[in-house]
């Protein structure tokens, strides 16, 4: 493992640890037993859970991460179970299609070139197929690529990604997995064509700075940290945490300027308004996309 000197959001200069405990400790380790976390103890052999906040933007950064040959075995195979449990299923499917939906009321061409990056079994790109976008993705896992593949999704690697080749690029729940998500990102924003659109999704998590802070002045606190608090920080999994500020800092280091959707298109294409729920959640997404907040942000490729 090794040890990051600055934000991976802003690159402001690490400072001292918010919250520093051993691997062994007895919370973290019950955590990562609930969670079935199969890395070998080895590897974190005299190296602390250290978590880091950042001056700049606020970002939560974990210290240590891991190494590239380390990444590999990590997520080199994709061995989840490939079908969401049944009452979710629809819900998480009707959530990508609405942003699908809402790329193709902004990106009006007959078929946009579509790039989803880290798509994992290809759910967001097999829907935007499905909606006339012409869909290329980048899988680490092999297991996924052959099966995005078999459903005529286009694959290639990272180095692969051309110049000004896409109008939209999605990248979501992949920029808190990665140690140093700025030249990826970067990568990402060359690939868009000037004024293309590019969707960032990563985990929120507001309170946990407070909850980690209380966890460090106290350590009897550390036994009332929730699955919820441990996984949006789990370790050398998740190793960096976004907030607006901080997600928006990492996109204009890449080259990218924020977007605002129209409120109405974003709630208009929003779906199963017949659910009370879903009412709450096509707005509140709307509002946050028309104003530029939260952890879920578009952006612009300037034009
Ligand atoms: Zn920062």
């Amino acid at each position: 493992m090794h040890q990051r000197s600055h934000c991976p959001a802003c690159a402001a200069p690490a400072t001292a640890p918010v919250l520093s405990i051993p691997y062994d400790q007895p919370d973290l380790q019950a955590f990562l037993r609930r969670v079935g976390f199969g890395l070998p103890a080895e590897w974190f052999t005299g190296i602390p859970f250290a978590v880091h906040r950042c001056l700049q933007c606020e970002a939560l950064f974990q210290g240590w991460v891991l190494e590239e040959p380390q990444l590999a075995r990590l997520y080199g195979q994709n061995d989840a179970a490939h079908r969401l449990p049944s009452e979710s299923a629809l819900l998480a499917l009707a959530h990508l299609a609405h942003d699908v939906l809402l790329l193709r009321r902004l990106q009006p061409m007959p078929q946009p070139r579509v790039l989803d990056y880290g798509m994992g079994w290809a759910r967001f790109a097999l829907l935007a197929q499905a909606f006339g976008c012409e869909v290329t993705g980048v899988e680490v896992s092999a297991t996924t690529r052959a099966h995005a593949q078999r459903h005529g999704i286009q694959v290639c690697d990272e180095s692969e990604l051309g110049v000004a080749a896409f109008d939209f690029v999605l990248v979501d729940q992949v920029l808190e997995h990665l140690s140093d998500p700025a030249p990826t990102l970067t990568r990402l924003a060359r690939s868009l064509k000037p004024g293309g659109l590019l969707l960032a999704g990563v985990p929120g998590h507001p309170k946990l700075a407070g909850h980690f802070a209380r966890a460090a002045r106290d350590s009897t606190q550390l036994r009332e940290l929730t699955d919820r608090d441990w996984d949006a920080l789990c370790p050398t999994i998740h190793v960096n945490l976004f907030d607006a500020t901080s997600l928006r800092a990492l996109g204009e280091r890449a080259g990218l300027r924020g977007f605002r959707p129209p409120f109405w298109r974003a709630a208009g294409t929003g779906l199963l308004w017949d659910q009370p729920r879903q009412w709450g959640r096509n707005f509140r997404l709307a509002w946050k996309y028309s104003r530029g907040i939260g952890t879920r942000m578009w952006f612009q490729r300037p034009a």
